[in-house]
């Protein structure tokens, strides 16, 4: 790794696996099912399409559960990074939770959506959403009863992929988290990073899909790792 003083604008990739510490399943469990469902089923366009309500129940139980979660030391940890970084740093998440804000960081950008967020396709805004969309409780907006989760399915495209590119663009640090690497165009962004002339970091429970292609890979719990490398960096 380069010397850590010439390191000063940082892109930090998280995924599900730093969430996994805090009683958030992860998406590709053994046997490739999600809490029980094919991904084709209850993350596509096409399976929301054909039945509307197993997805909607599905995303309501999902909005309830994290709400009951917590932030662990690896979220806290980048926190503290986010908020005492004097350089350019940004927390592109692929998680729909929000447990990167509740613990406190502030360059967080959610490139497959939220959870506590509703789109209305209707009116095209999204707004602040707690509680379930089972009912087809009208938008705030237009009223209209056509609000959907606010999460970027298999066949979507991801959001604010100009701003990341961007970022990709001008880092000297591209970090991954818990994330295995399955899922692009996230995937392809430390092949960005090191064609850019990046320093590629992976802090992750195994290897993911695209390790060989990182500088350094460190594998344990985000929980001890992430803590340990943010220490590194503010020393
Ligand atoms: P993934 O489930 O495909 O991979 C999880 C990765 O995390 C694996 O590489 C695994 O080895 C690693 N991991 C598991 N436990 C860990 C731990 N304690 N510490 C460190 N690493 C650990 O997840 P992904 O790569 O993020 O991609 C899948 C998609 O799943 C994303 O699009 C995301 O939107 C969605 N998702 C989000 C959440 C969430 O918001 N918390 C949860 C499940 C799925």
């Amino acid at each position: 790794m380069r010397d850590m003083g010439q390191i000063r604008n940082i892109v930090i990739l998280t995924g599900a696996g730093i969430s996994a510490e805090s009683g958030i399943d992860t998406f590709r469990s053994e046997g490739g099912l999600w809490e029980q469902h094919r991904v084709e089923d209850v993350a596509t366009p096409e399976g929301f399409a054909r039945d509307p309500d197993l997805v909607l129940r599905f995303y309501d139980m999902r909005r309830a559960a994290i709400q009951t979660k917590q932030p662990n030391p690896a979220h806290y940890a980048l926190a503290r990074l986010d908020n005492e970084w004097p350089g350019e740093l940004l927390i592109v998440t692929q998680n729909v939770d929000d447990l990167h804000e509740r613990a406190g960081a502030k360059r967080v950008l959610h490139m497959h959506g939220e959870h506590l967020t509703a789109w209305c396709p209707s009116c095209d805004i999204r707004s602040p959403w707690r509680a379930p969309l089972m009912d087809r409780p009208p938008c705030p907006v237009c009223q209209a009863r056509t609000l959907r989760p606010d999460v970027v399915w298999f066949g979507e495209m991801p959001y604010r992929m100009g701003e990341i590119y961007a970022a990709l663009r001008t880092c000297d640090l591209f970090v991954s988290i818990g994330t295995s690497g399955a899922v692009y165009p996230a995937a392809g962004f430390v092949q960005n990073a090191v064609e850019l002339g990046a320093e590629t970091l992976e802090l992750n429970l195994e290897r993911s899909q695209g390790s060989s292609m990182f500088h350094e890979t460190r594998l344990g719990p985000a929980s001890e790792l992430v803590p340990q490398w943010t220490q590194e960096m503010l020393r």
